[in-house]
């Protein structure tokens, strides 16, 4: 979410004349768009700030964008003088007001939780491949996980209507995008608070229905939402992929209550026996926290015994930090560091384990991927269940969808041949 943001920052400063640079030196502007949902994602700001202060000295702008500018506010402007502006992921389109207020000399905190965050159609996004895009379908959260400071950041859920998203895609597709993703932090709560009545279904039932579209994929849902009506919809519609990020984040009960969120290890297990039956070639990847507050041994076992009996593609796991505002910030956070780092390597460890089995699964299968990057003869891609796929072969198979010979596997890559002639149209 926090890259499509950037891609949008960059489309409202196209229309105000600005050029992207990969020179810091000669920029004008300096925009660090920045993520809060850990402690240490924040305080890499404050260290890549200090990096980007001899800027200023050229009369470079200097703002601090998305969630770290939202949760600080004006306080951002007090701790750091040398910056000029802050902006909430929810005013990234008040950016031209923002900049008009700077040349009156007047330094500016721009954080309404209120405003839109949805993308305009009438300003362009600057979107960085040219066959998969990001699409936003709804923004915010209302679940309050109780270790999340997303509710605080982003506000509460703002769905888009849907012939917006479906103008999107139609012009995305016109221009030759193959791939969308639509985003949302709880997709499958799309559709609170529309006018019409529509459901995530129901959104992908239309977006399904772009001309010169292949591939649909959406991100994330929250496992108590996952329906068995969704799940139908995705077996039944070719273009949906068979790849759904269902964030678990622990395997106990306790410590799952304890966060807030509302559904049980068996009821999640549920969903994934759900998602196997009815889409067998599923690629299933999670998140998970270690060292919760509260969280003992045998919780932490419990999560581990989740990891080996789901098997995931791959997992993103985090070290538990306080975030501010939130329920968990009130609770003694009395994990030792030396447990959560330990907690957190043994989980790698099991992961590295099953991930390399599950790619060594691969080797000799033939699958479609979409190829959106090529260097020196090396064409890089993702499979329709989103694994990296690299195959040597001509520029021509970019944004085309490719049957691809697994030859050997790695980790994180599968490394095939291309069958040639097997383009789809
Ligand atoms: S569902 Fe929970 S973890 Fe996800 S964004 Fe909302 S509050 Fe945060």
């Amino acid at each position: 979410m926090n890259v499509h943001d950037s891609e949008k920052l960059l489309g409202v400063l196209a229309t105000l004349g600005y050029q992207p640079t990969e020179d810091e030196g000669e920029a004008h502007l300096i925009m660090l768009n920045t993520c809060a949902v850990r402690e240490k994602a924040e305080h890499k700001v404050y260290s890549e700030l200090g990096r980007i202060r001899k800027q200023k000295g050229k009369g470079t702008l200097i703002g601090v964008c998305g969630c770290v500018a939202q949760k600080e506010g004006r306080r951002l402007l007090e701790r750091v003088p040398f910056v000029d502006f802050v902006l909430g992921p929810r005013s990234i389109y008040s950016l031209p007001q923002v900049l008009k207020e700077l040349k009156k000399g007047r330094r500016v905190a721009k954080t309404e939780l209120n405003g839109s965050c949805i993308t305009s159609l009438v300003t362009p996004v600057l979107r960085r491949n040219p066959y998969r895009a990001y699409v936003t379908v709804m923004e915010g959260c209302d679940n309050f996980c109780t270790y999340c400071i997303v509710p605080y950041t982003r506000g509460r859920e703002v769905s888009r209507p849907s012939r917006e998203i479906v103008e999107e895609v139609k012009r995305l597709a016109d221009k030759g995008y193959r791939e969308v993703t639509l985003l949302g932090q709880n997709v499958n709560s799309y559709g609170k608070g529309l006018d019409e009545r529509i459901d995530f279904p129901g959104l992908l039932e239309k977006v399904h229905g772009v001309e010169g579209l292949s591939w649909i994929r959406f991100i994330t849902s929250h496992p108590k939402d996952f329906s068995f009506r969704l799940v139908k919809t995705i077996a039944s519609l070719p273009k949906v992929c068979e790849y759904i990020h269902l964030p678990a984040q622990a395997g106990s009960n306790r410590i799952l209550e304890r966060m807030g969120r509302k559904y049980t290890r068996e009821e999640y297990l549920e969903k994934v026996a759900m998602i196997r039956e009815y889409i067998p070639s599923a690629a299933i990847t999670s998140d998970f926290i270690v060292g919760f507050p509260g969280e003992r041994d045998d919780d932490f076992q419990l999560t581990l015994d989740l990891l080996e009996e789901v098997r995931y593609q791959g997992v993103f796991a985090f070290r538990y930090s306080v975030r501010p505002s939130t329920k968990a910030a009130l609770w003694e956070d009395n994990v030792p560091l030396s447990v959560k780092r330990e907690r957190l390597s043994h989980l790698l460890k099991l992961q590295e384990d099953i991930t390399h089995e599950v790619s060594a699964s691969y080797k000799g299968k033939t699958l479609e991927v979409l190829f959106h990057q090529w260097k020196d003869g090396k064409l890089e891609g993702r499979s329709r269940d989103n694994k990296i796929v690299t195959a040597l072969g001509p520029k021509k198979h970019l944004g085309t969808i490719t049957q691809v010979k697994i030859e050997h596997t790695k980790m994180y890559e599968l490394i095939g041949t291309i069958i040639e002639g097997g383009d789809a149209p």
